[in-house]
């Protein structure tokens, strides 16, 4: 989901903390601030060789905070996109067709879709290899399953891409017993970037993506 978009147009400008009425984006942020990993969780991404950026909602919510990164609703290349991080304007923008949306469905995806970005954000460059990838997948993931503890059923009904096709979808093939789904989707959203990286030495499941060797 990391991509550069430094001409989005049409966006609303927001720094939490900084508005007063509590919005989608704002209502978003509450609950990244809540939220925290099962420890079930934290030990299964182990077998993808993942390194969440981060341990639990605070701790990004934190760095979003002392790192003056903007949060916003912004056009994006397709509603297939649900987030960028865009490093040029150090905002991590969400896709505008949610602008708006109150669905509580949504307002956690859109949390999701925040704690991915800041992942990105974390090391401070703008590229990604497919162990970063892993690495903030399984934040979203994790996240997912959290919330889903917390209210119960209330993906269920959503009709929308971001929560359909987005974090559910995600979330159940991260924590598929078979990787086989993730390796595949992951294949085919970016197998155009490296195995690794200097910052994100790529362990055996992005070797085995990058190279379709599994
Ligand atoms: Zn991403």
């Amino acid at each position: 989901m990391i991509k550069v978009c430094p001409h989005a147009i049409n966006s609303t400008s927001y720094k939490i903390n900084f508005r007063k009425s509590p919005d989608t984006i704002n209502l978003a942020v509450e609950e990244l601030r809540n939220l925290e990993f099962s420890n079930d969780d934290k030990n299964f991404i182990k077998r993808h060789g993942a390194k969440p950026p981060f341990k639990n909602g605070k701790e990004a919510y934190d760095f979003i905070k002392n790192s003056g990164i903007k949060i916003q609703f912004a056009k994006l290349p397709s509603n297939d996109i649900h987030a960028q991080w865009d490093i040029n304007e150090k905002s991590i923008n969400i896709n505008k067709i949610y602008k708006n949306n109150r669905n509580k469905a949504v307002i956690l995806a859109i949390s999701e879709a925040i704690l991915h970005e800041a992942g990105h954000a974390k090391d401070n460059d703008g590229d990604s290899s497919i162990q970063e990838e892993i690495n903030c997948l399984a934040l979203n993931a994790m996240a997912h399953r959290t919330y889903e503890k917390k209210y119960p059923n209330i993906y269920n009904s959503a009709q929308e891409n971001i929560v359909k096709n987005g974090v559910t979808m995600y979330s159940d093939i991260y924590f598929d017993k078979n990787p086989y789904r993730l390796i595949k989707r992951i294949q085919k959203s970016y197998s155009h970037l490296p195995a690794g990286d200097i910052k994100h030495p790529a362990d055996y499941l992005a070797l085995a993506i990058k190279y379709n060797n599994f």
